[in-house]
């Protein structure tokens, strides 16, 4: 039985993790707008952070979905959040996405001047980003109900995706913006850590109480949400900004460590 001192606990190590999470976001702004970031620096970090966020999906969020609401319903709820993340990915790039080096490009491009993106760079990123974090923020409440180390698990790895997710956010801005970008820096980053934290709250108070399959549902959902992000958005970073050599060594490293610290 759950006693008072419980839900005390409980409640605690939620706001702790949710608030880290959230601030995580503004604190890697703040490292991005004091001096430039090195690229070797951004794709060790960056590549780290795929890393960790694959490694609890792999070794974490999908087998503690399966073991609660099944194969099924885990590959549905994966499939549902990939696609999410992914619809939502094409609204904002006008239903079109392609590399610089594909045969689409130039279609693309054509596109592109005739119909502007919506909103500036910067407004894009960084309203994208504060959308995607919804899905992050609910990953933590609903991992921490679920079971209170794999909420733990799923706080620190999204702590650390902020970090390196606020730092190349500033980067952009100063490219955008030049030096006086301090103020929309710490704007931005700071409505993507409260994006964050509220849904992070929704997680926790509305979505603890529902039955154990369906919680392995959202985890799932979560977990192919932010794998999206990951593959189509960090690892490109990651190995666009220096050798691909780093990206890869830090991704395997990033991973290896939630194998090692998973206790299963
Ligand atoms: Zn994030």
């Amino acid at each position: 039985m759950f006693g008072a001192w419980h839900i005390v606990e409980g409640n605690f190590a939620f706001l702790l993790l949710a608030s880290g999470a959230a601030i995580a976001s503004p604190v890697g702004g703040w490292l991005g707008s004091h001096g430039k970031i090195g690229t070797l620096f951004l794709s060790i970090s960056v590549g780290m952070a795929a890393g960790v966020l694959l490694g609890t999906f792999t070794f974490e969020m999908i087998p503690t979905a399966g073991a609660a609401a099944g194969k099924i319903p885990t590959i549905a709820g994966f499939v549902v959040g990939f696609l999410t993340v992914y619809i939502f990915d094409l609204y904002i790039n006008h239903g079109f996405i392609a590399g610089h080096e594909s045969d689409e490009w130039h279609k693309l491009s054509r596109l592109h001047r005739i119909q502007r993106a919506r909103g500036s760079k910067v407004t894009l990123l960084a309203g994208s980003t504060a959308i995607e974090e919804l899905i992050e923020g609910l990953s933590i409440g609903v991992g921490l109900a679920a079971d209170p180390n794999l909420g733990v698990m799923i706080g620190v790895a999204i702590m650390l995706d902020n970090v390196v997710e606020g730092m190349s956010i500033a980067e952009i801005i100063r490219a955008e913006e030049g030096e006086n970008a301090s103020r929309s820096i710490y704007v931005w980053t700071c409505l993507i850590g409260l994006a964050l934290f509220s849904s992070a709250i929704v997680g926790w108070t509305f979505l603890s109480d529902i039955a154990p399959s369906m919680l392995g549902v959202l985890l799932a959902f979560g977990a192919g949400g932010m794998f999206y992000l990951t593959i189509a958005d960090l690892l490109p970073r990651s190995a666009k900004t220096q050798y691909q050599q780093s990206a890869a060594l830090a991704v395997a490293a990033g991973f290896l460590l939630i194998f090692a610290l998973t206790n299963r």
